[in-house]
């Protein structure tokens, strides 16, 4: 396995970032796409008989992920997530979290997947720098979980949130999309909270080409979550600003009186957050998404053969920065060019 010296910390704080949008937003949160390809069908996002007939060559190689992100980084972001497709299913996974985590001023490295592969590579993206992950897992219940992932087995993706916990990845998230499908996992999901260290999200499933045909019938609101939340288990009280730390995302996170984890909603359909948005996206092909809506993408990876790839980087990301828009259309039913959240990872 790839192996680079550790760097130092770099003592950065997230305010000295220079990618300041035309709005005044600081961007300190990456998101790297490092495949689109993935092991799971779930029926939101991919169609049952999608293909994927091109091989990793069409995707960034580790060293030009080091490179692209190391512009970044110098720029001013602070936390890297790798996502997908599913990550885990590159065989080269592992050098990818080692190349960013060696990066000088990478605070925090997390990755979010499917935990198919969990079980088994759980420790070793440890020893590789990643310091927590989120799992999607829409069903606790076998059968329902089969209906949505289509191939998806629960126990194995089980076995990976427990093979997460043990390894010292944390906090371990499990992400639910909320659908017709899955609603008494609302409840079921958030039972896990009372006794386990796990924070359970709830995610509003939002309008892709892929997943057209199936508005706005399968839509559950969070609202609606909560509500059955509150019926069955009493007050959702949020969690202090001592105990949520510094903004991270867009989830926002209450406890059950008592509870040990952690449930919390996001909502980019009825709640907004784009005002709060920290995030670009470069996706598995190179090109940098900044906002996960925007009808284009700016392509970086022709620039790493320029004579000094990494000021062209640098200049080309402050340059389109100012043209990430203000907030996503998608109440009025725009959602920009994207087909399928496969092509970046939500
Ligand atoms: N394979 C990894 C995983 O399963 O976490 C990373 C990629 S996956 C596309 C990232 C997340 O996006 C998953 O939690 C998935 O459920 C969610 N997702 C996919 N399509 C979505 C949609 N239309 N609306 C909301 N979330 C979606």
């Amino acid at each position: 396995m790839y192996r680079p010296a550790m760097s130092p910390p770099v003592d950065l704080p997230a305010e000295s970032t220079r990618l300041i949008d035309a709005f005044g937003r600081r961007l300190t949160y990456l998101r790297v796409s490092v495949t689109d390809r993935c092991n799971l069908r779930c029926f939101y996002c991919l169609p049952e008989d999608a293909r994927f007939p091109f091989g990793d060559r069409a995707f960034l190689s580790p060293h030009e992920i080091e490179r692209i992100v190391g512009a970044l980084v110098r720029l001013g972001i602070r936390r890297v997530r790798l996502t997908g497709g599913e990550p885990l299913v590159r065989q080269d996974i592992l050098e990818i979290a080692a190349r960013i985590k060696s990066l000088p001023g990478v605070e925090d490295l997390a990755l979010s997947t499917n935990g198919t592969e969990l079980a088994r590579l759980a420790p070793e993206l440890v020893r590789a720098g990643v310091d927590r992950v989120n799992v999607s897992l829409d069903s606790l219940d076998a059968e329902v979980f089969r209906a949505i992932t289509r191939r998806g087995g629960l126990d194995e993706v089980w076995r990976g949130v427990e093979a997460a916990l043990d390894a010292g990845l944390h906090p371990v998230k499990l992400n639910a999309v909320l659908l017709q499908e899955n609603l008494a996992d609302v409840e079921r999901l958030t039972a896990l909270t009372l006794d386990r260290p796990l924070a359970v999200r709830f995610i509003e499933m939002m309008p892709t080409a892929s997943n057209r045909h199936l508005q706005p019938e399968a839509y559950v609101s969070a609202d609606l979550a909560r509500r059955r939340i509150e019926e069955r288990f009493g007050p959702l009280a949020p969690l202090s600003d001592a105990e949520a730390g510094p903004r991270t995302g867009p989830a926002k996170a209450f406890r059950l009186a008592g509870a040990v984890g952690t449930v919390g909603f996001i909502t980019p359909l009825s709640h907004t957050f784009c005002a709060d948005c920290n995030r670009l996206r470069l996706t598995a092909r190179g090109e940098l998404r900044l906002c996960l809506f925007a009808d284009r993408v700016h392509p970086l990876r022709p620039l790493l053969t320029r004579s000094n790839p990494d000021a062209a980087l640098e200049s080309e990301i402050l340059r389109v920065l100012q043209d990430k828009p203000a907030e996503h259309m998608l109440s009025q039913g725009n959602y920009g060019n994207l087909v399928s959240f496969m092509q970046i990872g939500g």
